[in-house]
């Protein structure tokens, strides 16, 4: 892990210590689990819990992509851009910064990687040893439907978990070969900021970037295939981020079908983008590539124990079973919802499953969402266009933030809370949240939506004032309204009456 400093040096006798040595087998394990990300972590730690007898396989680093090179070094340096934001800001508050005040991006880094290797005791080879696990570094392999091989030694399992995770894929890009670019892997060791950089793919983590590094100082290009940003979402809620991102100084380029890569001098890398009408030539210090994942299925040996898989991954049934009885799934290896909660989620059904011959099902997970740019934006359940194509009439109800008292004294008063109700109910099936701290509020339309609580009654529920959260019990007063027909109303005004 670069750099070699003492933050990366304690991250690493944490996660994968030098001098560790592998247990010896002591006959057969209720579960082998390979790889130790989430969901392999929370599977081990779980069963270990419960009394199996466990093991635990990791080739590289113990925490995976959320603690090494995801959620964690990518949240650190968001919230160093958001700072440099509001100190960019503050003169709209009265608060007069002087001229000239330094964003030193060494100690951004620096301080990310402290605190880093500050969390990663927890996912750490010692924690998971001192829970019971066996802990095994080094490649797993399947050897046939009871056998995995860890290098030179072969582990006899009742059952195996399969949690290894993804990794940034390399879309097919002209030039992308020729050129050296940054991935997810890669992109937390840089100790210089690029003055300029380019970002292939305006998903999450091309967003979330693009803001962070133009908030720190770098001149930002987004480039992106499709017409807009963020398109598995609400486009009314991508396009506050998008011009959000503008505000913030990314260009964005859309529509850029078209790319080219190549080297220019200096180990500069050249974008030849066309984008509809305009062509582009930039060249950029420094290229992030955030286009997909690719699940980490190579080398597994699962075509020996008739583990069926395709480009999105190992397949599983709705019980995260695969295609051989014994052998399940977790985690991004084999789900669209690649976030850490849901690996964690999934990993706590497999352990039912597996082990107690549950039959929790990956449909019945109610899984929200969140992109970390300012504002955020975080999502649970269907859209619109979900419901439309699954048959589910709906009636929406939408707050937007910049009737919220709290949104307005923060000056946050970009975006909204948008809920969708099965049409006459208030039942709820989805819900977008635009604002800056949506990740945090749409936890509460997922407790309504696996509580079965609806949204009359969330209207009932006293929230502080003055809140951003506050949104979401308006939403429910919104829908509330619109039970006062003209029959109850009149009924109402009736009996008012009938007290004077
Ligand atoms: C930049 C970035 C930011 C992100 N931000 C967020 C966020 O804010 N919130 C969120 O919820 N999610 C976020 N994610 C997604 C999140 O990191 C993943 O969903 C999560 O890590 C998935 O966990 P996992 O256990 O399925 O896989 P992984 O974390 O990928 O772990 C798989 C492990 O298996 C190991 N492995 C693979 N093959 C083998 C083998 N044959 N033998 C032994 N070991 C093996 C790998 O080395 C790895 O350690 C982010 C991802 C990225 C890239």
């Amino acid at each position: 892990m670069l750099p070699e400093d003492e933050h990366n040096k304690k991250l690493v006798s944490h996660v994968h210590p030098a001098d560790w040595t592998n247990p010896t087998p002591s006959g057969k394990y209720n579960l082998v689990i390979i790889g130790a990300g989430t969901a392999g972590l929370v599977t081990a730690a779980a069963a270990a819990e419960l009394g199996a007898k466990v093991a635990l396989i990791e080739r590289h680093f113990m925490g995976g992509d959320c603690l090494n090179v995801g959620c964690v070094p990518s949240k650190a340096i968001i919230s160093a851009a958001r700072v440099a934001a509001s100190v960019k800001d503050a003169g709209q508050f009265g608060i007069h910064v002087p001229e000239g005040t330094e964003i030193n991006f060494k100690q951004v880094m620096s301080r990310m990687r402290k605190l880093r290797s500050e969390i990663s005791p927890h996912d750490s080879v010692e924690r998971f040893s001192s829970l019971g696990i066996d802990v095994y570094l080094g490649q797993g392999e399947f050897i046939d439907s009871s056998h995995i091989s860890v290098d030179d030694t072969q582990l006899h399992f009742s059952k195996a978990v399969i949690c290894t995770g993804a990794r940034a894929s390399a879309p097919p890009i002209e030039g992308l070969d020729s050129i050296d670019y940054l991935t997810n892997e890669t992109l937390f060791s840089l100790t210089e900021l690029p003055k300029r950089i380019g970002i292939i793919g305006a998903g999450p983590i091309g967003c979330e970037m693009a803001q962070a590094f133009a908030r720190l100082g770098s001149e930002v290009y987004l480039v992106e295939a499709a017409d807009s940003i963020l398109t598995k979402e609400n486009p009314d809620a991508a396009a506050i981020i998008r011009e959000q991102l503008i505000n913030d100084g990314v260009k964005l380029m859309c529509g850029g079908k078209e790319l080219k890569l190549s080297p220019a001098d200096e180990q500069q890398i050249r974008m030849q983008v066309n984008s509809g009408e305009c062509n582009h030539d930039i060249t950029v210090d420094q290229l992030l590539v955030a286009v997909g994942r690719a699940p980490n299925t190579e080398g597994l040996g699962l075509e020996k124990v008739g583990v069926k898989y395709s480009k999105k991954g190992v397949v599983i049934d709705d019980h995260f079973r695969t295609t051989n009885k014994r052998i399940f799934a977790a985690g991004d290896i084999c789900s669209p919802y690649q976030f850490t909660h849901a690996a964690d989620f999934m990993a706590r059904s497999v352990i039912r499953n597996a082990l107690f011959f549950g039959r929790a099902k990956h449909s019945s997970l109610v899984i929200p969402w969140c992109t970390y740019t300012s504002p955020e934006l975080a999502h649970v359940g269907l859209n619109p266009t979900e419901a439309e194509k699954r048959g589910v009439k709906i009636d929406t109800f939408t707050q937007p933030m910049a009737e919220v008292d709290r949104a307005i004294l923060d000056g946050e008063t970009k975006g909204f809370v948008c809920v969708h109700v099965k049409k006459g109910s208030d039942k709820i099936v989805g819900a977008t949240i635009v604002a800056n701290h949506a990740g945090d509020m749409i936890g509460s339309i997922s407790i309504a939506m696996t509580q079965g609580i609806g949204l009359g009654s969330i209207a009932n529920c006293i929230h502080p004032y003055p809140t951003q959260g506050e949104a979401i019990r308006k939403v429910g007063d919104l829908y509330n309204k619109t039970r006062l027909t003209p029959t109850v109303a009149s009924i109402m005004k009736r009996l008012i009456d009938w007290q004077r």
